[in-house]
């Protein structure tokens, strides 16, 4: 499966503290942890395992002396002094794992909700009599779906009116055609809650489960604040605010430029669902070209990063 690693970590302090094997050692870990479900928590007869730090090898031009054979016990230390790691006993703790990823029970909601849908679309009947009941138009927007297309707004899909997520079920009253751009608009909201009314004369009283009571699959609170805070724009709610503001002046931009910037980083729609978005405008910040009366020693072009460069062209549109 995968992880989520910050873009900007090989800028923390932490981490070019805790030089390249410490590093190294640092993202083992989090793998580990993504793959084993543990929210964020490694044994620590697991650590020495990871990698396999007894090869290495120092030539013998190299300026570098070995006083004595590295183990992962010490990095796990230097790791631990820096508060990437937390002793928690028999475990070290990820410091902000569940920050970055979802944590195992979020995870094992996903998975069931996955298995329930994939059972529901491999139930023919079911299909013929959603097919039968709502026709073959988006019970939405009234659009004719296409059953065919798989890709465009117009496929044909099935919405669980009341989500998965939300103790929605996959009886027949809970699901109804629907074309695929109302599906993606609606998400896994109510219809209520994405502003959205079921046509012909149905409405949410009239749907119920149609044997007993439907099983709930949570989704943790902070998930659902996470999915709130991610956005591949800037959310209303952020603002210029003077941490920002001074990032800007410290990089030698005038007034107008960085309000210039700022405008043009909230219209700017980005590649990828960002949370930190102070993060985004240090980025945005090197790729800006200064311009009006810089102070000499203020400023420091490094040049875009690749990452910022393909954003900047995705935003343009190239
Ligand atoms: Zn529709």
């Amino acid at each position: 499966m995968w992880v989520r690693l910050d873009d900007a970590m090989l800028d923390n302090p932490k981490i070019i503290a805790a030089g390249p094997l410490g590093f190294a050692l640092h993202v083992a870990a989090i793998l580990w942890c993504g793959r084993n479900l543990t929210d964020g928590h490694i044994p620590k007869r697991k650590v020495g395992s990871l990698l396999d730090l007894p090869s290495l090898q120092v030539s013998e031009t190299t300026k570098v002396r070995v006083l004595h054979a590295l183990t992962a016990d010490d990095l796990a230390a230097d790791l631990v002094r820096l508060n990437l790691w937390h002793d928690r006993g028999d475990t070290y703790e990820l410091h902000d794992f569940l920050a970055y990823n979802p944590s195992k029970a979020e995870i094992l909601a996903d998975r069931e909700i996955s298995r329930r849908r994939a059972a529901m679309n491999a139930d023919p009947a079911l299909r013929r009599a959603l097919q039968e009941r709502d026709g073959h138009e988006c019970r939405y927007c009234g659009v004719a779906v296409q059953w065919r297309d798989r890709k465009s707004p117009a496929g044909g899909t099935y919405d669980h009116v009341i989500p998965l997520s939300a103790g929605g079920d996959e009886s027949l009253a809970n699901l109804v055609v629907c074309c695929r751009r109302c599906n993606v608009k609606k998400g896994a909201r109510t219809p209520e809650q994405a502003g959205m009314t079921l046509r012909s004369g149905r409405n949410l009283d009239g749907i119920k489960p149609d044997s007993g009571p439907p099983v709930p699959v949570p989704v943790p609170e902070k998930k659902i604040q996470r999915r709130a805070l991610r956005s591949r724009r800037l959310p209303e709610s952020e603002t210029l605010t003077r941490e920002r503001w001074d990032l800007a002046i410290a990089k030698g931009y005038d007034e107008a430029t960085i309000r210039r910037e700022w405008e043009k980083l909230a219209l700017t729609e980005f590649g990828s669902p960002k949370s930190d978005w102070t993060a985004v405008w240090r980025k945005w910040l090197l790729n800006v070209r200064p311009r009006g009366d810089l102070q000499a020693d203020g400023f420091q072009f490094r040049g875009p990063s690749v990452s910022s460069t393909r954003e900047m062209l995705r935003a343009k549109g190239l």
